[in-house]
């Protein structure tokens, strides 16, 4: 899955959709309650949305159904932890795609995912587009950066990688440089397109989600599903701007739908995988 150069079209317009950068922002996770409040009243139309979805039959003789949950720009000391409450007491595995930089403001986050069995993905240190993108050798650096910290805490070695952005942001050069330095690309399939700057509700992310893996099982592929978990928001400012209150309201629309998400899935018969160096291609 590990992308390597050409990219159709349509995919590159599909990622380019789904990767707008939300602002990185200082934090304080004294969480958005208005937009709780909002979302709740969301939820019975979502849970009726989950209930008039046919579940497929999962007969024991098919092969084993995967499916790979993968949360990006985190460890967040408040929507990881609720990320991983959900997760555990649906006793399901996802892979965490973490930031350098919140792995150093945030390390015992970093080793709860551990901990309790999830993934992790190296999503480099800085996140910052400017600085990554400034030649191969930069995004390397920040990279091995990012991945000196996680073996710091967590002992593990981290080979796959997530550009920021997405894949379709990295080129020939800094991929061969990668390759060389033995990293693999990881990209996805679905999006539950929770970066929407506009806001998105939780039977958006619900819907997005259940809609993009409907048509990755007509495709025949494995889905790889993008969701976010970080990143900190800075809710100690006395009128927080548009785009950070819709930010809050997008990572509580993730929680609100993770549930239901994780309900399809399963009635749908998949398995939770974590990604690996064996992780199956996107495309
Ligand atoms: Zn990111």
């Amino acid at each position: 899955m590990f992308y390597k150069c050409s990219i159709p079209l349509f995919i590159v317009l599909i990622l380019l959709a789904n990767c707008t950068k939300s602002p990185l922002v200082a934090m304080d996770s004294r969480t958005g309650n208005s937009a709780q409040v909002e979302v709740s009243n969301q939820l019975m139309v979502l849970e009726q949305a989950a209930a008039d979805r046919q579940p497929v039959d999962n007969s024991s003789t098919e092969p084993a159904k995967y499916v790979y949950l993968t949360f990006d720009d985190g460890p967040n000391s408040h929507y990881t932890g609720i990320i991983l409450d959900i997760l555990k007491k649906y006793d399901v595995k996802a892979s965490f795609v973490v930031i350098g930089s919140n792995i150093e403001k945030n390390p015992e986050v970093l080793k709860r995912i551990v901990n309790e069995g999830h993934g992790l993905v190296n999503h480099t240190f800085s996140h910052d587009y400017n600085k990554i993108y400034a030649s191969p050798r930069a995004f390397l650096e920040d990279l091995q950066k990012c991945a000196q910290a996680i073996t710091a805490l967590t002992e593990k070695n981290v080979k796959v990688f997530r550009a920021p952005g997405g894949p379709a942001k990295l080129n020939k050069n800094i991929d061969e440089l990668l390759s060389k330095n033995g990293y693999l690309s990881l990209g996805w399939n679905v999006s539950a397109a929770d970066t929407d700057p506009n806001g998105a509700t939780p039977e958006q992310v619900y819907g997005n989600v259940a809609n993009g893996v409907v048509n990755m099982e007509r495709m025949k592929r494995v889905p790889i599903i993008l969701m976010h978990d970080g990143t900190e928001i800075n809710l100690s400012q006395s009128s927080p701007g548009t785009a950070t209150l819709n930010y809050i309201k997008n990572r509580e629309s993730d929680v609100a739908a993770l549930p239901k998400i994780i309900e399809f899935l399963q009635a749908r018969g998949y398995s939770f995988a974590i990604v690996d160096e064996k992780t199956p291609s996107v495309w």
